[in-house]
């Protein structure tokens, strides 16, 4: 008998619950040994959990680390992957390579026993097996732990830098669709509007945004923390506090802003539900509104919009786009405003 399951690269052998769907939208995975032919084996450090996913487990804890770490350990136990059923999303890991599987795809992607990766892909389709968890860090929604996860062969991943700490390129890799998507999506001249801006993707939008010649960018956040965060940065041009929740506050305070004209591109990076109206309402029209918050309701946009007569065009935030580590690792490189924000808050 061989020693590794069959040839398997969307991982649909490692459905339990229910048979015939694929693994993010299955209930329970099956993360256990041996690996498919072209699956790779990874010993897990740490999970950087998605900031959407850490805070609903965070306030269902009561910001307890000790309870925090026992809803997450119940539920890989539960589901065999970090997927919160809250939320609908995971987050991603850091580990090292222990094993690839004979038909694992190394010519695309090269990748050794002993490499130490970040997946790209989100936990929420990863196997995921935890023997403990060593450490919860709160403040950066990252659980230190003790395990093994499967990448599929479909699955991508990114090296870690030597150039950074590793917390610092984790805490940039997982977000990294979202300054790749704002490099596609933004033109030259357009006003930008970015809605929690003065998060870890909204910093690295508002700084993608930039680039552009002509665009004006305005950051909206809501805590004094994140607006002291944005304050002076050369990238936003603007910053506004406003609740994203209250989309009639939101629409005002960039109606001031832009005498009228609104934003030709609005991207919500922001990290709770109800903030669809707020982006929609800040839209001029014909504008487009990037939705990359895993809170956003799909329902709630899409009526919300129709119900005020908005003919926006609402795009999902896509979490992977061609080069989106490596743009996303660059801007740090690039840019040493973000890296003293991000050394400062991820190391
Ligand atoms: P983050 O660093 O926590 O940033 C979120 C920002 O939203 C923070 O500045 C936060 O301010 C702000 N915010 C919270 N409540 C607000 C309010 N009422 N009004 C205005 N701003 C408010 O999160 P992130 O890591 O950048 O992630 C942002 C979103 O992207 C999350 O929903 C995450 O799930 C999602 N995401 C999507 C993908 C994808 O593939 N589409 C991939 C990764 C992540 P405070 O810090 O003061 O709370």
């Amino acid at each position: 008998m061989s020693q590794f399951r069959p040839l398997d690269p969307l991982g649909i052998q490692r459905v339990v619950k229910q048979k015939g769907v694929l693994p993010q939208q299955a209930d329970v995975l099956d993360p256990s040994l041996p690996i498919a032919e072209d699956e790779l084996l990874i010993e897990v450090e740490s999970l950087n959990i998605d900031s959407a996913s850490f805070h609903q487990i965070s306030e269902a804890s009561g910001g307890d680390p000790a309870r925090i770490e026992k809803q997450v350990l119940e539920l890989v136990a539960r589901r065999g992957k970090h997927h919160n059923p809250v939320t609908g999303s995971g987050g991603m890991l850091i580990g090292r390579v222990v094993q690839v599987g004979p038909a694992f795809p190394v010519a695309q992607k090269p990748v050794r026993v002993g490499d130490r990766i970040a997946t790209l892909v989100s936990l929420t389709l990863t196997p995921l097996q935890l023997r403990k968890i060593r450490k919860v860090h709160p403040k950066i929604d990252r659980v230190d732990v003790e395990g093994h996860a499967i990448l599929f062969a479909s699955g991508i991943f990114a090296r870690l830098p030597e150039d950074m700490p590793e917390t610092v390129a984790l805490a940039v890799l997982d977000v990294a669709g979202a300054p790749a998507q704002t490099r596609k999506l933004v033109q030259p001249g357009n006003t930008v509007v970015v809605i929690g801006g003065g998060g870890k993707s909204g910093l690295l939008c508002l700084y993608e945004a930039k680039k552009k010649p002509g665009v004006r960018t305005i950051a909206v956040d809501y805590s004094r923390e994140a607006i002291e965060r944005l304050n002076g940065l050369s990238f936003a041009d603007q910053i506004i506090q406003a609740d994203a929740r209250n989309g009639v506050e939101v629409m005002e305070k960039i109606w001031n802003a832009t005498k009228g004209a609104m934003a030709d591109v609005v991207i919500n990076v922001a990290n709770i539900p109800e903030t669809e109206m707020s982006c929609i309402l800040a839209a001029r029209p014909n504008g487009l509104v990037y939705f990359f918050s895993m809170a956003t309701s799909f329902t709630r946009a899409a009526l919300g919009a129709e119900g005020v007569g908005a003919d926006v065009d609402l795009r999902i935030g896509n979490g992977y786009t061609e080069g989106h580590a490596d743009l996303a690792l660059q801007i740090l490189r690039e840019s040493p405003e973000l890296r003293r924000i991000f050394t400062e808050s991820y190391s």
